[in-house]
Parts: C-alpha cells; structure tokens; sequence
C-alpha cells in the first residue's frame, strides 16, 4: 500500500501542527510521499506565508527596503524550528531569497518560496529525502504544465525513494525559473505525486473533516458527504462550492486513484472519498448542493423562430464573438434564453444587443438581471423517481419563484435559477427536504 499525503497551509501553520502531521504520517507506513503547503493562517486575523511572500517581492520590485518584511517570514518558520527542537538553520537560504527578490527573479518565485521552505523543515522533521519541486515538476515556456514529461522524470526519481518530501505549488519551465500553479495549487503537485507513483490512495489533509453537502453559511453544520464521484465534484465545484482545487482531479481521473479528503485537527474523522465511480449508493438522494449569484438573462423573441434553422447558431455567434461564455440556453417555440454572467455582460451589452439584431431580427429582446443558479448534484437521481418533484414542491413551500430548469442529460444534476435575493431560501429548502428531512 503507498499513499501520497498532501497537507494544507492551515494543518501545517505552527509547531503545534507540524506535530499533528507527524503523528499522522507516522501512524501509517503507507504514508509514504508528502507534499506540503506553505505555512497558513494560526488564527483567522494571521496571514499566509504565501501572501507574506506576494508583499515582500513586491516591496523589493518598488526598490523599498524589505528586510522588516522578509525578517517577518523568517520568523514564521524560526518559530516552527524552535518548536520542534529541530536542528535546522534556513540562515542561506533567506540570504539567496533576498538576493532573488533584488536580482526581481519574478512573483511565481517568490511566491513558491513558502512550500520550499516548508518542504526543508518537514524533510528535516520527518527524516525524509526532499526533492525540490522544480527538479520534477514541468512547465513549457508558456507556462502550461507538461504532464507526460513530468511522470516521466517524477516516478523515475521516487522509485529510487523509499520516503520523500515534494513541495507543493511550483515547478519550473525551460530556462530553468520558477512556475506556480493557481493559488492552492498544492493540491496539483499532490495528485501528479500521486499518478506518479501509482498511489493506492491521495489523502488530503486540511481543516474541514470532508466535503460538505452544502456552504456552512448558509446551511448550519451541513453534514459531510462520505462518498462523491468525479464528475458530481467538478459539478459541484464549478458552482463554487470549495474544499480541493478544481485542477487537481484531471491528473487522476485516467488513473482511478480516489482521494480522501480528511482533517488534520480530527484525524478520526472519516472525511470524504473522491473516486472515479462507485455502486455505493449515496446517503441522501442528493450528494450536493452549490449555487452561484449574479447571472442575467438575455431573452430573444421571434415568431416562428422554429422554422428557421440555424436561428440558435447564430444567437450564440454573437455571443461568442463578444467573448461571452454561456451558462445555459433554455428555450420555448418563439423563445430562446442565453444565460450568462451578469458583470461579463454588461461590458459587452449593448454591443450583444446591437449584433442580435443584425443577426437574427428578432420581434423583441428582454434582459433579466440579478439572478442565481443552484445545482442539485446526484448520481442517486438517475435511479429515483420525483426528485425534481419534490425540489419544486419544497421551493413553492419556501415561496421562492422558479425562473428556469435544466436537467443535465446526464441526469447528474438539476439546475434552477432563481433570483438572487432567493438564494439562500433556495439552497436551505432542498437542503431540509432531502438531508434534514431523511436524517
Ligand atoms: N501556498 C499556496 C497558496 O496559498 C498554494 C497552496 O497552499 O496550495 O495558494
């Protein structure tokens, strides 16, 4: 059994955490390869090392004195070392950090400096080989990761590594500088560690104990979702909803590795399970709930729209052509409805409105704005009879006015838009009627 174990900036912001990912690590020998993040928030006030890093490099690029800045950060981790009585100076590394930030060796550098660090003081904790993130980890010049050269090199070097520590968060391109991923781009180096070395399972530990069926500020103490599949994450997480980086599921969907969300502060918690598929059959019909504000409505009208092939190209030409993506497109016999996001559109509105009519003459066109879509995800809708039904009937009951419908193909999901002054009221009543209701 090899497990490759990813914690997050907040499991790994003081000694006192540092000691937690120690006793998880080495409560299981199939822990194996660790990537960590950079230090993160101890308290909610506190800041992340990572965006220390941001402020400081940009400091010294408006040739001000940095040194308090960078002393700042020094402390961060002196206060990790002194509290694990490790022998450890990063004396030489800050003096070559500092001489980067004046030499201006770019943002992504500075900012991957908080997982290299990291990595030093828990290669050093642990007693495991460290491998410098940018040795394994590639990106083409114009910064796209390159996946299959990456495995290549990366499970070439761990197979010679019984134990080893990966930074997370940054690789490096061909001349040799630094590239970061998104923020919380940790947990992309952790699934391209885990395809590398064919992983029985990726844990990531972070500070919630799973995945939540729905937004704690909406849904108080929402319960966890034990098992989700692929797909319903990344329906779930394009609606917003957050626990892994969207990115991190693409290295592992061929492989079939599943990742298990966990929490660093109640390691007995089960968490949640992220796999490719499973016949185990969700607690509630529904797995999740996420939603987003602020999309409008743009409602073309034309009689006879129906006979005229081509019509629904074209309304979608336009929008392309603005450079507007689109959400949904419900439709009736002399109606078409494109609905898009709100603060895109309205850059580009008049110049939308100006080219539909060129394009399509329509009889009318009618805006809507203020709205808020909220996916239902499931894979136990497919097998059950009135789940929209009784979406519908909890939304009359919560006296919220359905404004559209769409019910994925692949009934995964269902989508309402509503307004936005009933979001909220939205997500609470399905929550109550398929979770709180079934508990
Ligand atoms: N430290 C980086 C960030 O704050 C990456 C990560 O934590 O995953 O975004």
């Amino acid at each position: 059994m090899k497990k490759v174990v990813k914690f997050g900036g907040s499991s790994l912001a003081s000694a006192g955490q540092f000691k937690k990912v120690g006793d998880i690590i080495r409560a299981d020998a199939a822990r194996r390869y660790v990537v960590p993040s950079a230090p993160g928030k101890r308290f909610s006030a506190d800041t992340k090392v990572t965006d220390m890093l941001y402020d400081c490099y940009r400091t010294a690029v408006a040739g001000k004195d940095f040194s308090q800045k960078l002393k700042n950060i020094k402390d961060r981790y002196q206060e990790i070392i002194d509290g694990l009585a490790l022998n450890l100076s990063l004396e030489q590394e800050f003096d070559k950090i500092e001489e980067q930030f004046r030499a201006k060796a770019g943002e992504d550098y500075a900012a991957s400096r908080g997982e290299y660090l990291n990595g030093i003081v828990m290669a050093n904790y642990l007693g495991y080989t460290y491998i410098d993130a940018a040795e394994v980890i590639f990106f083409d010049e114009n910064g796209n990761f390159l996946d299959e050269k990456t495995d290549e090199v990366l499970s070439h070097r761990l197979s010679e590594e019984e134990h080893a520590v990966i930074p997370g968060f940054y690789g490096s391109k061909p001349d040799g500088s630094v590239k970061t991923f998104s923020r919380g781009g940790s947990d992309i180096t952790g699934s391209i560690v885990a395809k590398a070395v064919h992983a029985d399972v990726y844990e990531n530990w972070t500070d919630v104990s799973g995945f939540l069926v729905t937004d704690p500020k909406i849904v108080e103490n929402p319960e966890v979702i034990s098992t989700i599949t692929y797909r319903e994450l990344r329906e779930l997480s394009y609606m917003g909803a957050t626990v892994l980086h969207e990115d991190s599921i693409f290295p592992l969907r061929k492989e079939g590795i599943p990742i298990h969300v966990l929490n660093t502060n109640a390691p007995e918690d089960p968490g949640t399970m992220i796999v490719e598929n499973t016949c185990s059959k969700p607690h509630f019909t529904i797995t999740g709930i996420a939603g987003k504000k602020g999309f409008a409505a743009v409602t073309i009208e034309k009689s006879m729209m129906n006979t005229e092939i081509g019509f629904g190209r074209k309304v979608l030409q336009v929008f392309e052509e603005n450079g507007i993506s689109f959400e949904h497109t419900p439709s009736g016999i002399d109606t078409m409805t494109v609905f898009v996001h709100q603060k895109e559109f309205e850059e580009k509105e008049q110049s939308i409105i100006a080219g539909l009519h060129r394009a399509v003459q329509p009889d009318s066109i009618d805006l809507e704005s203020d709205l808020a879509l909220v996916a239902i995800v499931g894979r136990g809708m497919r097998r059950t009879r009135g789940t929209a039904g009784r979406i519908f009937s909890a939304l009359a009951h919560a006296h919220v006015n359905v404004k559209m419908i769409d019910q994925g193909s692949s009934e995964l999901n269902i989508i309402v838009g509503v307004e936005n002054r009933d979001f909220e009221a939205t997500i609470k009543a399905i929550y109550d009627i398929f979770v709180t209701a079934q508990l």
